[in-house]
């Protein structure tokens, strides 16, 4: 028995899911640009989204939100006028953040400017150029190896001009002002799990939640979807005074391909979130590993002023998967299915965090007597009547004021929802009190 997951039907929201991550596939991203604010539209379908603007040349920390870039075509055209390249058929053949440019050049001239990976020679590779002024083409290098000599016509329609950085945010009031912060990217172009399966997944949890009654929620849910690196330095430069609600943080990227789950530890590596994961993982299968300074913004949340209980969950991290930052990482290499898997792994998370709770056993010398109180053979099957009889017995032992309600998921090897199930029958029958958390 879970008290989130409630009715979530899994496979309706994989399809759900993967039809918003085939939704936001053709719009050019970057970190800004309307590309990032047609991806908020989309959102906002599903969501009543905060967005927010904030203009070029805004200092955040030992940055400056940079100058808006929009490009509407790019192409290269030989001789003959036929476009050798084509931005029209993807996003990603041209390089994040180019400059405008419309010039005649040779094949040597323009070769410099060419990007391909020799290794995938099929795949067209996802280059930017964010922070030095440049322009650019990716192409498949089997395309590159069949450009002729001779003259080539190249244009980008780009700007680059002062504007605003967008991001959006949603916030689902719970019990307490406590917050769980769920931040994910928005700033790649045509690439379907780095990182539309991360603000899929997000969009699903957040759907998911606000059907809940806000009771049934302790927490304040905060879901953040802002452009990588600048967007979340911008995101915390704005909201400094208010982190200090966050008690647990996810940043959710590539979850929609079918490895297993990974979950990089928060930067202090025993947070409640970091305990949390480790134990629904520990049962359903996955790995942990320690906080490293590189990676999503998780480097951000967790850099040292912040210090942040903000971990990364992945299925296959970032870099260990060939199709990363290609043109091969599209929508046939996500699947409704790690989708749905996904969120209902989440869904555990947050069910653990939700249910954490500091009890004292009320008739803590000796075990009370569970069958005058109709605790004993309370469910039919025989073995679930052993496992809630244990669970309680665990529970009991146990909440002496100083565990808590992970500390005996833990110890006792049993699922969370198992030990959450027995307290609240304990809780029914007086003899457990709840204490400050
Ligand atoms: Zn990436």
């Amino acid at each position: 028995m879970t008290e989130l997951a409630g009715s979530a039907d899994r496979e309706q929201v994989g399809r759900s899911a993967y039809e918003l991550v085939a939704e936001l596939f053709p719009i050019c991203r970057s970190i800004t640009g309307d590309g990032v604010r047609r991806t908020l539209d989309v959102l906002g379908k599903r969501l009543p989204l905060q967005r927010h603007e904030v203009p070029t040349g805004t200092p955040v920390f030992d940055w400056t939100v940079p100058r808006e870039w929009n490009v509407t075509d790019a192409w290269v055209a030989d001789a003959s006028g036929r476009r050798v390249i084509d931005f029209q058929r993807s996003s990603l053949h041209v390089v994040s953040y180019s400059a405008p440019i419309r010039a005649r050049m040779t094949l040597e001239e323009l070769r410099p400017h060419l990007h391909t990976l020799p290794e995938h020679p099929d795949w067209i590779p996802y280059r930017t150029s964010y922070y030095q002024e440049t322009w650019g083409f990716c192409l498949a290098h089997r395309d590159e190896l069949a450009l002729a000599d001779g003259g080539y016509e190249v244009c980008i329609d780009s700007s680059l001009a002062d504007g605003h950085l967008s991001y959006g945010e949603y916030v689902l009031p719970g019990r307490t002002g406590e917050e769980v912060l769920i931040s994910c990217h928005t700033c790649h172009p045509a690439l379907a799990n780095d990182n539309l399966s991360g603000i899929a997944v997000a969009v699903a949890l957040a759907e998911h939640l606000r059907t809940l009654p806000v009771a049934s929620r302790r927490y304040t849910y905060r879901f953040v979807f802002a452009p990588g690196t600048i967007g979340a330095i911008t995101w915390l430069a704005r909201n400094e005074d208010a982190v200090g609600s966050i008690r647990h943080g996810l940043v959710l990227a590539c979850l929609g391909d079918a490895g297993g789950f990974t979950y990089k530890r928060s930067r202090r590596g025993d947070a409640e979130i970091d305990r949390a994961v480790a134990h629904v993982l520990g049962r359903t299968g996955g790995r942990v590993i320690d906080f490293v300074p590189y990676g999503y913004d998780e480097r951000q949340y967790c850099s040292p002023g912040f210090n942040l209980p903000v971990g990364s969950f992945s299925r296959t991290p970032h870099g260990e998967f060939p199709e990363y930052h290609t043109s091969a990482d599209d929508l046939d290499f996500v699947l409704p299915s790690s989708l749905a898997g996904s969120f209902s792994t989440l869904l555990e998370v947050l069910e653990v965090l939700e249910g954490n709770r500091r009890l004292r056993n009320t008739n803590p010398k000796c075990e009370p007597q569970l069958g005058k109180r109709g605790l004993y053979r309370m469910t039919g099957g025989h073995k679930d009547t052993r496992l809630v009889e244990l669970a309680m017995l665990w529970v009991l032992n146990l909440s002496d004021g100083d565990h808590t309600l992970l500390d005996v998921a833990e110890r006792s090897g049993m699922p969370f929802p198992a030990i959450a199930a027995a307290t609240r029958a304990l809780e029914d029958c007086g003899l457990l009190t709840e204490l400050p958390a």
